[in-house]
């Protein structure tokens, strides 16, 4: 039996964390995958019952897992609290702590929510890409970085720093998920100006040699952020360094919709990974029954596939989610101008979402 770790969190995390949970027993039932959950604390709900949003023990369990669902972290209880010791801390301690150097975004419109995009449907319709985004490098974490306020003038430093092992596993991780995919990878840079860049071009290069039918373009980075908009259905797996990805990924999630219906993965070397839903712990809903658990349910599929290499477990899932939009089910936060329709709530979406899946 493998172990999962749940970490619902704050807001709105252990109602969606919840529905997800119930999803992933009811698909592994039928895949023959043996499962077994365990719950622990991170954030808010950290700090309120042990004084710190993450601890040692819940790093370690995380540690001897096989894969970790968490929900979201934080809220205006805890906004006063030096930033040090704020729940937010307690996901960027277990990033760290667990070396989860990709992050995976996929951004994908479903044919019945096309229309809430604040692009037209036309540009955005069968839009299914993935970004690839380093983790754990780049400028966010280079050095030197500092603020010299000795002189006249006030000077500030980053320093964008990657060896090529760095590139090459991220390399791998992307041309990995292309495989299964359209087998097509961009590579996006800036190798007309940024000497890391370069290297980034050269080591990509090289790797996509043990890769001989995946295709692979580069892309720079400006032109890249105007074809998301322009022409997304281009992109297939787009792979890229940590402050290039950060931008990028929000952008190709955002031309798909609702916040409510983005899942992630952030993968270790190993395959240990973290899933977790984009959207933040939404204080102003939590507690109500109104959350978008889709997200969650979705960041499910994504652990079946990366952690358990269940593909066709996770096909089931985003079947029935597809199923379930296109049958008209709607959360408050997807239901798209002019329809007039009435709204269910979180633990009902989750409902349907079962009934689908007995039924494939
Ligand atoms: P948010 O994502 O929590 O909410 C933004 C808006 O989207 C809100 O109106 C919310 O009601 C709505 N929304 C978000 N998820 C939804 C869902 N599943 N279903 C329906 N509606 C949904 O972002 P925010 O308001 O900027 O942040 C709130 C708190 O969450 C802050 O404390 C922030 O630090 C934290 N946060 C956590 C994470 C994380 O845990 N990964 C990410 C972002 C923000």
């Amino acid at each position: 039996m493998d172990r999962i770790v749940v970490l619902p969190g704050d807001g709105i995390g252990p109602e969606v964390t919840a529905q997800a949970q119930r999803v992933l027993e009811v698909v592994c039932a039928k895949h023959d995958i043996k499962i077994g959950f365990e719950e622990a604390l991170i954030g808010g709900a950290s700090i309120d019952a042990k004084g710190s949003p993450l601890t040692d023990d819940v790093i370690e369990l995380c540690r001897e897992s096989r894969a970790i669902l968490l929900g979201a972290v934080g809220g205006p209880k805890w906004d006063d609290m030096p930033v040090a010791t704020r729940p937010e801390k307690g996901l960027l301690g277990i990033r760290k702590a667990l070396g989860l150097f990709a992050n995976l975004r996929p951004a994908q419109v479903f044919s019945a929510l096309a229309q809430a995009s604040s692009l037209r449907p036309e540009v955005v319709e069968g839009i299914d890409m993935l970004v690839v985004r380093e983790l754990t490098g780049g400028i966010y974490f280079g050095e030197p970085r500092f603020i010299d306020r000795s002189g006249p003038v006030r000077t500030a430093t980053n320093a964008m720093v990657y060896d090529e092992n760095e590139i090459a596993r991220i390399t791998r991780v992307a041309f990995e998920a292309a495989g299964g995919r359209r087998q097509h990878v961009t590579h996006v840079h800036k190798a007309n100006v940024l000497e890391v860049s370069q290297l980034w071009m050269e080591v990509v290069e090289e790797v996509a040699k043990n890769y001989p039918n995946i295709e692979l373009a580069h892309q720079l980075v400006d032109s890249c952020a105007m074809l998301l908009v322009k022409e997304p259905r281009r992109f297939d797996v787009i792979v890229t360094g940590n402050l290039f990805g950060d931008i990028l990924s929000d952008q190709a999630a955002m031309i798909t919709g609702s916040l409510g219906m983005l899942p992630s993965a952030s993968i270790a070397e190993g395959g240990l990974g973290l899933y977790e839903p984009v959207h933040g712990s939404a204080p102003d809903i939590a507690g109500q029954d109104l959350a978008n658990p889709l997200a969650a349910i979705l960041s499910g599929a994504m652990m079946l596939e990366h952690s358990f290499s269940a593909h066709d477990a996770a096909g089931a899932i985003r079947s029935a989610v597809d199923a379930v939009l296109d049958a008209g089910h709607r959360t408050g936060d997807i239901v798209l101008d002019g329809e007039n329709r009435p709204t269910i709530g979180c633990v009902e979406m989750g409902d349907r979402v079962l009934e689908q899946l007995e039924c494939v």
